[in-house]
């Protein structure tokens, strides 16, 4: 597998928090060769809910996973079942795809929402949820003059009273969305779909991929799986060359997080954050942050444009400096986790859910733009039914099924994001 980061990048985190949280299920790796009707490459949200989705419409789906479960991004990210997905805001949606096109987008974002909400309660998973909806925090006078603008500014002193206090100068909050344990959720899910009758298998990277005689033939270490139709579900974690025609058309992203030791309730008193309230700053390259129920503070931002030794050090130094400077009552709390994963930018800044041209039987679902909770688990199931050609009866825009181009720069693209963090940094003063 070819791809395009450090393979540092690739390997398992020691210090991610969710792990120490993790039931401890595991899946098989596949031993043998199999048949199936869909094979899916990747046992993230997406991959797992494309499963459950077509599990539950009796369809034979086998989940090839290339490490553990929840190995990816669904496993390492800061649970915040949101809004988002794409890169770009429902004005610029608009102008490009037409007024219909960026209302069905706001539906379906509110829609994932309820769809994770759905099955946390169908399948009895207890992911430690908390906080109702989320809040975003200007960060400068520009963005309180922009936020104030709109209804339901929040002045400072009223975030105060509602134990959001810091540096902000005003805030805003979107009724919708809750924050959830994703580790806790990636494995409800695999239970659900294992429940409803889809195969999954860990350990078992599909290193090639072929097609002949209208049959799919995935190749893993140790058996192979032959299928009618195949999802790609690897997101961030993408190879250039599985399929080769993912090559370029991924933009693979660092994001950090950090999570402190449980803050005691006096603590919390002295930074004046007693809320349980999803948080992000109103910055181009913004901090998400909250408390969690049993008190450890979850804080992250973009990671490094690199997963050397050496960048990985340098940024965290710049997660404990943004966290210190932004909370500095607790620039003695000990850190006691702190992690990074790969998150997935596409060229067109809106995820790309439909048939790979030219591919016949070949599905992706993927590029969240580091929102792919609620949105990659909305995408696997939106996958399944076009797979399957049924209605979800969920809305959904057509221009998420317009494949997506690809970066400028090959295998040099990473380069890209130097001045664009350059420009944010710039904009975000
Ligand atoms: C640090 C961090 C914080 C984040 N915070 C949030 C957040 O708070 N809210 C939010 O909405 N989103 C967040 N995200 C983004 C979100 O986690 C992802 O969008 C989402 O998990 C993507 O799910 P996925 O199933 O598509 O991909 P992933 O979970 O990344 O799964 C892809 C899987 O594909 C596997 N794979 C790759 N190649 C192969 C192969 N050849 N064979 C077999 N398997 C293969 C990989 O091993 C990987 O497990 C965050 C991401 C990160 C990294």
């Amino acid at each position: 597998m070819r791809r395009l980061f450090e393979a540092d990048a690739y390997k398992p985190q020691p210090g991610n928090y969710w792990a120490t949280t993790r039931p401890k299920s595991d899946w098989p790796t596949l031993e043998n060769d199999g048949q199936t009707e869909v094979a899916i490459i990747g046992g993230g949200f997406t991959g797992l809910n494309a499963a459950l989705a077509l599990a539950e419409h009796g369809v034979a789906a086998t989940v090839l996973e290339a490490e553990t479960p929840g190995f990816g991004a669904s496993g390492r990210n800061g649970g915040f079942c949101c809004q988002g997905g794409a890169l770009l805001e429902s004005e610029a949606l608009r102008k490009r795809f037409g007024a219909e096109e960026a209302d069905l987008w706001a539906q379906a974002e509110n829609a994932a929402i309820d769809h994770v909400a759905g099955l946390l309660e169908t399948h009895g998973i207890n992911a430690d949820t908390h906080s109702n909806g989320e809040i975003c925090l200007a960060h400068s006078k520009s963005a309180a003059r922009r936020m104030a603008k709109k209804p339901g500014f929040i002045p400072p002193v009223a975030l105060k009273e509602q134990g959001l206090g810091g540096p902000w100068l005003g805030g805003s909050r979107t009724p919708k969305g809750f924050a959830l344990n994703p580790q806790k959720y990636h494995d409800g899910l695999a239970r659900a779909a294992f429940g409803a009758g889809a195969k999954l298998f860990a350990r078992s990277p599909v290193t090639a991929l072929s097609q002949s005689g209208g049959k799919w033939r995935l190749q893993t270490p140790h058996g192979t799986i032959t299928a009618d139709k195949v999802i790609l579900a690897t997101n961030g974690y993408s190879s250039e060359d599985i399929p080769s025609w993912l090559r370029s058309r991924t933009m693979p992203v660092q994001s950090s997080v950090i999570v402190t030791r449980p803050i005691k309730a006096e603590e919390q008193d002295a930074a004046g954050w007693t809320s349980d309230m999803m948080a992000y700053d109103s910055r181009a390259l913004l901090h998400y942050f909250r408390l969690m129920p049993n008190g450890r503070f979850l804080f992250g931002m973009r990671g490094g444009l690199r997963a050397t030794p050496r960048a990985q050090r340098a940024i965290s130094r710049k997660i404990r400096k943004d966290f210190r400077a932004l909370f500095p009552a607790w620039r003695d709390i000990e850190i006691e986790y702190e992690w990074s994963g790969l998150v997935c930018l596409m060229a067109s800044l809106v995820p790309f859910i439909g048939p790979v041209p030219e591919q016949s039987g070949l599905f992706a679902a993927l590029g969240y733009h580091g929102n792919g909770v609620a949105f990659g688990s909305f995408a696997g199931r939106l996958i399944a039914h076009q797979l399957m050609d049924k209605d979800p009866k969920t809305p959904a825009p057509m221009f998420l099924r317009t494949p997506p181009g690809r970066f400028p720069f090959g295998m040099h693209r990473r380069h890209l994001l130097r001045p664009a963090y350059l420009a944010a940094d710039l904009l975000d003063l």
